[in-house]
C-alpha cells in the first residue's frame, strides 16, 4: 500500500521485525528509502496508533516542523484519544475530507 504525503508516495508495510539493531522498535519511518514499517506482532489498535506516529514524524519533516519525540508521541496519544473517545469524528472528518480529495484530482 501506499501513502501519499505531499508530493511523496511513501510504501506502507507491516512486517515482524521493524528494526533489526532495535527489536523493541514497533514503528519506524524511513525517509530515505519512503517506507513507513509497522510491527505486525501488535494488536490492530496498537497499530492504528503506531501508524498515526509514524505519520506525524513524516508531516514533521515534509514540513520541517522540527517537533521532538515527545511532541510526537503527545500528538499521537491525543489524536488517537480524541478520535477513540469521538468515533463519529472519524466519519465526519472522511465526510468532510472527501471533498478535498476531489479537488485534489
Ligand atoms: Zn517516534
Amino acid at each position: 500500500m501506499k501513502i501519499k504525503i505531499g508530493h511523496i508516495d511513501y510504501k506502507y508495510r507491516e512486517v515482524d521485525i521493524v528494526n533489526r539493531q532495535d527489536p523493541f522498535q514497533v514503528g519506524e519511518c524511513d525517509f530515505t528509502n519512503r517506507l513507513i514499517s509497522i510491527d505486525k506482532t501488535r494488536s490492530e489498535t496498537e497499530q492504528g496508533e503506531i501508524l498515526l506516529h509514524e505519520l506525524i514524524h513524516v508531516i514533521d519533516e515534509y514540513f520541517r516542523i522540527g517537533l521532538k519525540e515527545k511532541h510526537v508521541k503527545l500528538l499521537g496519544h491525543g489524536l488517537s484519544m480524541v478520535f477513540c473517545d469521538n468515533p463519529s469524528l472519524q466519519e465526519l472528518f472522511v465526510d468532510r475530507l472527501k471533498k478535498r480529495q476531489e479537488n485534489c484530482h
